[in-house]
């Protein structure tokens, strides 16, 4: 591991060492941990963690904080989308996502780990039972309402399209007849009140997951809690499979919330589609393990949290004076959200400029220290600290954000640990991925 500094700087009330590596790259998709993760948090996207009505992206920005500050280190992120991987893309360019452990894309069908996107070769050939996409084209042609959607959600697995939600009642049954006369075994699913998805019947988000599920329980790494958020028809399936309701996959923990001997759990965000409030009243009404969060998308993912005692449920980004808010145990990630929150706060002029608050901070670092960028420029962490003095208020106004991403750290001493971030930062439309460094603290 190419490793440059070791010379001990602090922020705040932690010392930090601040060093860069290019090898320090964490094993990615399910071996990222050693063993169970705490928490598996498995999320569709659209209108559950991406709120589209939230221009600021406020509530998908406390989670990511969230995530990385207190969850990362030892839990897993699942998006688990209808989209394509080309309109998962676009999403991810478009607004402040997170970089997910396991992206489950285009409803179930397509499974892929860690920001390299690594497909799930095994669960494409499983799919290819009982299907061929040439007979399902032949046979949804017959169907005139059926208008397909644009090429990019057009999958190997997956043929959707647009109907209206008279015609589609219409056509599943007789679609699904005609595709099993046929010698397929497909599933038919309809979601938002426009999209119709035929897929293989081993297929969908629920299936998905129930894969992700027993490859963990066949390493004998079982996340211990399970949370599924979903608002709408195509996340139905993620609250339904008897590895997530019933928990029967996942080792009995005791809930030091509600005292259950339980620790699956389901939301469904406020915003939630007409289809899954349906299901739900249909089918899991009486299921404690299911809330209706009163929050709207990322909001009620955090409420949820909060309501099943999964773990810390308040955002750094909810704190305004962190001298106030102690946190008990050292949490590399909790320092690096805290750091880059009060950078994005000190530019946009949210925090006042004083010399004595730089005073303040000058006298936590130690002068000898260096920070590396990753081209391997180095720079005294006192100039670092004059040049974040000098950026005060020039974002003041302006749409300014910044979070970091895939927060991992590795502990090289008994109070001392290597971090590596990625930090991104949002001005205007642009997003930057800036760079990532190494840190570490005690
Ligand atoms: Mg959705």
């Amino acid at each position: 591991m190419f490793t440059v500094h070791t010379q001990p700087v602090s922020f705040f009330s932690s010392p930090i060492f601040v060093g860069f590596s290019r090898e320090l790259s964490p094993a990615i998709g399910m071996d990222r941990l050693n063993g169970s993760a705490r928490l598996m948090i498995v999320s569709d996207l659209d209108s559950t963690m991406v709120d589209h009505d939230d221009p600021q992206n406020l509530s998908l920005l406390r989670f990511n904080a969230l995530w990385e500050a207190y969850y990362r280190h030892d839990s897993f992120l699942v998006f688990s989308t209808g989209r394509s991987p080309a309109s998962y893309k676009l999403l991810r360019a478009e607004k402040p996502l997170l970089t997910p452990d396991v992206a489950v894309m285009s409803v179930g069908t397509e499974i892929a780990y860690g920001h390299a996107m690594v497909p799930d070769y095994g669960w494409e050939q499983y799919l290819n039972q009982g299907w061929d996409r040439d007979i399902v084209l032949e046979e949804t042609s017959k169907f005139p309402p059926l208008v397909p959607q644009s090429e990019i959600d057009q999958r190997p697995h997956k043929v959707s399209f647009y109907v209206e939600k008279v015609e589609a009642l219409k056509i599943i049954d007789v679609l699904s007849e005609r595709l099993e006369k046929r010698g397929l075994d497909v599933k038919i699913i309809y979601s938002s009140g426009t999209a119709l998805d035929v897929l293989p019947r081993g297929a969908g988000k629920g299936q998905a997951l129930s894969y992700l599920l027993k490859k963990f329980e066949f390493d004998g790494k079982l996340p211990v809690n399970t949370l599924v958020c979903g608002d709408s028809g195509n996340d139905a399936e993620l609250f339904s499979i008897p590895a997530v309701y019933e928990g029967s996959l996942v080792i009995p923990k005791l809930n030091s919330c509600d005292l259950r001997l339980t620790q699956s759990w389901n939301m469904q965000v406020r915003n939630a589609q007409e289809e899954l409030l349906q299901w739900h009243s249909e089918n899991m009404k009486d299921n404690p393990n299911i809330i209706h969060a009163t929050e709207r998308c990322a909001a009620g993912i955090i409420q949820a949290i909060g309501s099943f005692c999964l773990g810390p449920n308040v955002s750094p980004r909810d704190i305004r004076d962190f001298q106030k808010c102690k946190v008990g145990i050292v949490n590399p990630g909790y320092e690096v959200v805290k750091f880059y929150l009060f950078y994005e706060r000190w530019r946009r002029a949210e925090i006042l400029i004083s010399e004595q608050h730089m005073q303040n901070l000058k006298s936590v670092f130690y002068s000898s220290g260096t920070f590396v960028h990753p081209s391997g420029t180095e720079l005294p962490i006192e100039q670092c600290l004059d040049a974040i003095g000098r950026l005060h208020g020039d974002r003041e106004g302006k749409q300014f954000q910044l979070w970091v991403d895939r927060v991992s750290s590795a502990q090289i001493g008994s109070d001392t640990w290597l971090v590596k971030c990625y930090k991104w930062e949002t001005f205007g439309e642009i997003f930057i991925l800036a760079w990532y460094f190494l840190v570490s603290m005690r």
